[in-house]
């Protein structure tokens, strides 16, 4: 759990972290080493979930060594399906990061939403639903490392 207070907003209590994967944290289907030691530091307080349709299909063998669960998203209605699965984990515990139009509803019902541009871009629709932009995922991370970070940009 990760717990932190931000005044002006309330108590935050994180138990999952629900990733994007493809333009989030992997880069044509491939995920760094600095993101993975990130990933495994963050997995000690949060329950890591990966969404993702597994275009390039090596979802399995990227993660292999990593602390997570890939929830496989079928390529139809990918946004609320997304959604959905923030929804089913409970919102009020998630925080939510991804890049792509179909993160949009996802990052918008997540306590936290985390909209990241890395080299693919964001869409524009992720940008006005998140409550925090951010450039690669890797600062994603370590904001949820260093939560003293996300208090100092979103209190009022
Ligand atoms: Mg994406």
């Amino acid at each position: 759990m990760l717990s932190f207070n931000i005044p002006g907003v309330g108590k935050i209590e994180l138990e999952n972290a629900v990733f994007d994967l493809n333009g989030t944290i992997a880069v044509d289907g491939k995920i760094t080493d600095k993101v993975k030691v990130k990933l495994n530091k963050l997995s000690q307080n949060l329950r890591i979930y990966l969404l993702t349709a597994d275009t390039y299909g090596t979802v399995e063998q990227t993660v292999s060594a990593l602390t997570l669960e890939v929830v496989k998203i079928p390529p139809v209605d990918e946004s609320e399906k997304k959604r959905d699965f923030v929804l089913k984990i409970g919102k009020e515990k998630t925080v939510a990061i991804g890049n792509g139009a179909n993160d949009a509803l996802m990052l918008k019902e997540a306590k936290i939403g985390i909209a990241v541009i890395e080299s693919e871009g964001a869409s524009g629709d992720t940008l006005l639903n998140a409550d925090l932009i951010v450039r690669s995922s890797s600062d994603a991370m370590d904001l949820l490392l260093n939560p003293m970070r996300i208090v100092s940009t979103l209190r009022r």
